[in-house]
C-alpha cells in the first residue's frame, strides 16, 4: 500500500491487478482506514486516467452480488440522478418509463444534507415496503413493469466502505471517484442500459456546468467500456425542482404531475428522462417517437395507474393517489414573505435545502431521524413579481422543531431585485 500510495502521489499509475488488490482489502478489511484515506488524497489530487477508472468501477461493482434480471423478460433500464433539491422525478419517470413498456427495477437511496432521497420519500406513503427480499422484487417487476427498493447492503460494498471514508476525509470531490462511485452500483443493478440525470448548479454535487460535463462524459465513457449504455443528461439544479422541498409533500407534487398538473419544470424534466429510457431501450426507432410514446403514457393516465398499482402492491396505501391529505401532514406551518417588491431573481436550492433539513426534512447525520409531514411549498419562482409582504412559501415544521433558522435560510435563498432575471435552459445537454 505504501508503494502505490507513494506512485500516485507522485502522480503514477495504477494496475488492474494492483487496483483489484485494493478493492478485496477494502472490503475483506486487511487495509488499514488511513492508508486507504492516503491514497484517496493522492487520487483527489493527481487523479485516475480512464483505464484506471473503468477498472476501479469494475473492481467495485464486482465486490458484492449482481442483480440477474434474466427470468424478467424486456429490456431493464436503470435510472440515477447526481442529486438535487425538491428532485422528485424517480417517482413520476419510473412509472412513466414502465408504462411506456420499459422495465425498471429501481433502487434508490436516503437523503443526506442539503439534498433528498427517494426511499425516504416513498416511506411518507403509509405502510410503503421499500425492503422486498430477492424473490419479491423479480415478482413485483414481472408484473408491474418497475418496482422502488432501498440499495441492498450486498452492491457493491466496496463503495460503500470507500464512500463513508471519503466522506470523513475531504475527499468526495474527485471526477473519477465520484464517477466510479455511481456507475460500480448502477452496473451491479445488472440493468441492460441506464439513464443519468446529471444536475448542474448552485444545489447540485457539480456547481460548475465544464465539471458536470466532464462526469457526465466520463460516467457514458465507464458505461461503454463494460458494455452498458448509458445516456447522461445534464440538468439544471440551480433553484429547487418543482415548487414542494420535502417528503410527503414531494410524493403530492409527484402524484399531481403524474395526473397531468405538475409544474412544468417536473413535467417537462419526467418527460424528457423517460423518453431518453425508451429510446435507449430501443422501444422506438429515435427520441421523438419515444417523446411521443411518454407523453401519450402522461395524458392517457397509464402512468398514474401503474403508480398506484405498484404503490398497493408494495404496502402502500393507494388512497393517497386520489386523497394525499392521508399523507402525513406536519406539526406546524408557518409562512414566509417577501421583504421588499421586485421580481424574485434567484432560489438558492442549496439553502432551500437547508432550510427544509433544518424543519426535519432531512437529515444532518446519517442517524437522523426524519419527519415525513416537514418541507417547503415555494410560492415563487425565478421572474416572479412580488410586493412587500407576499407570502413566498409555507414552512412546514416537523415535531420538536423550530422555523427560525429555516426562515432565515429561505429569507436568503429568495433573492429579490428589480431586473428579471435571465432563463437558463432546464436541459443543458445530453451525452450518448
Ligand atoms: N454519489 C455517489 O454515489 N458517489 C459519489 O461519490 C458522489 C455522489
Amino acid at each position: 500500500m505504501v508503494d502505490l500510495i507513494v506512485r500516485k502521489r507522485e502522480g503514477g499509475r495504477l494496475s488492474r491487478e494492483e487496483i483489484d488488490a485494493l478493492v478485496a482489502g477494502v472490503v475483506d478489511g486487511s487495509i488499514p482506514d488511513y492508508q486507504i484515506a492516503a491514497l484517496l488524497m493522492a487520487i483527489v489530487w493527481r487523479g485516475l486516467d480512464d483505464e484506471e477508472t473503468g477498472w476501479l468501477t469494475d473492481a467495485m461493482a464486482r465486490s458484492g452480488g449482481r442483480v440477474d434480471w434474466s427470468a424478467v423478460p424486456g429490456v431493464k433500464v436503470g435510472k440515477h440522478s447526481t442529486g438535487g433539491v425538491g428532485d422528485k422525478l424517480t417517482l413520476v419517470v419510473v412509472p412513466l418509463a414502465a408504462a411506456c413498456g420499459v422495465i425498471v427495477p429501481k433502487s434508490s437511496g436516503r437523503g443526506l444534507g442539503h439534498t433528498g432521497g427517494t426511499i425516504d420519500k416513498l416511506e411518507s406513503i403509509p405502510g410503503f415496503r421499500t425492503t422486498l427480499g430477492r424473490e419479491e422484487l423479480l415478482e413485483v417487476v414481472a408484473r408491474h413493469g418497475c418496482a422502488f427498493v432501498g440499495q441492498s447492503a450486498d452492491l457493491a460494498p466496496a463503495d460503500k466502505k470507500l464512500y463513508a471514508l471519503r466522506d470523513v476525509t475531504g475527499t468526495v470531490e474527485s471526477l473519477p471517484l465520484i464517477a466510479s462511485s455511481i456507475m460500480s452500483k448502477k452496473i451491479a443493478e445488472g440493468t441492460d442500459a441506464l439513464v443519468l440525470d446529471v444536475k448542474v448548479g448552485r444545489g447540485a454535487l457539480m456547481q460548475d456546468p465544464a465539471d458536470a460535463r466532464r462526469l457526465a462524459a466520463l460516467m457514458v465513457a465507464i458505461g461503454r467500456q463494460v458494455r452498458l449504455p448509458t445516456r447522461a443528461v445534464l440538468t439544471a439544479m440551480d433553484a429547487p425542482l418543482g415548487r414542494a422541498v420535502g417528503n410527503a409533500i414531494e410524493v403530492a407534487e409527484s402524484i399531481e404531475t403524474l395526473k397531468g398538473r405538475g409544474p412544468e419544470d417536473v413535467t417537462e424534466l419526467a418527460v424528457t428522462l423517460a423518453s431518453h429510457m425508451v429510446a435507449i431501450a430501443g422501444l422506438e426507432p429515435d427520441d421523438s417517437a419515444a417523446r411521443a410514446r411518454v407523453e401519450a403514457a402522461l395524458v392517457s393516465g397509464a402512468a398514474l395507474e401503474r403508480f398506484r398499482a405498484v404503490v398497493a402492491r408494495q404496502g402502500g396505501d393507494p388512497a393517497v393517489i386520489d386523497d394525499p391529505s392521508r399523507l402525513p401532514a406536519p406539526a406546524s406551518r408557518r409562512t414566509a414573505t417577501a421583504r421588499r417588491s421586485g421580481v424574485v431573481t434567484a432560489i438558492d436550492a442549496r439553502r432551500v435545502g437547508r432550510a427544509a433539513m433544518t424543519l426535519g426534512a432531512g437529515r444532518e447525520r446519517l442517524d437522523t431521524v426524519i419527519d415525513h409531514g416537514a418541507g417547503i411549498v415555494l410560492h415563487v419562482s425565478p421572474g416572479a413579481q412580488v410586493r412587500a409582504g407576499d407570502p413566498v412559501a409555507d414552512l412546514l415544521v416537523g415535531a420538536g422543531r423550530t422555523a427560525d433558522d429555516a426562515e432565515r435560510l429561505l429569507d436568503e435563498a429568495i433573492a429579490i431585485g428589480d431586473a428579471a432575471p435571465a432563463h437558463g435552459p432546464l436541459v443543458h445537454d445530453v451525452v450518448r
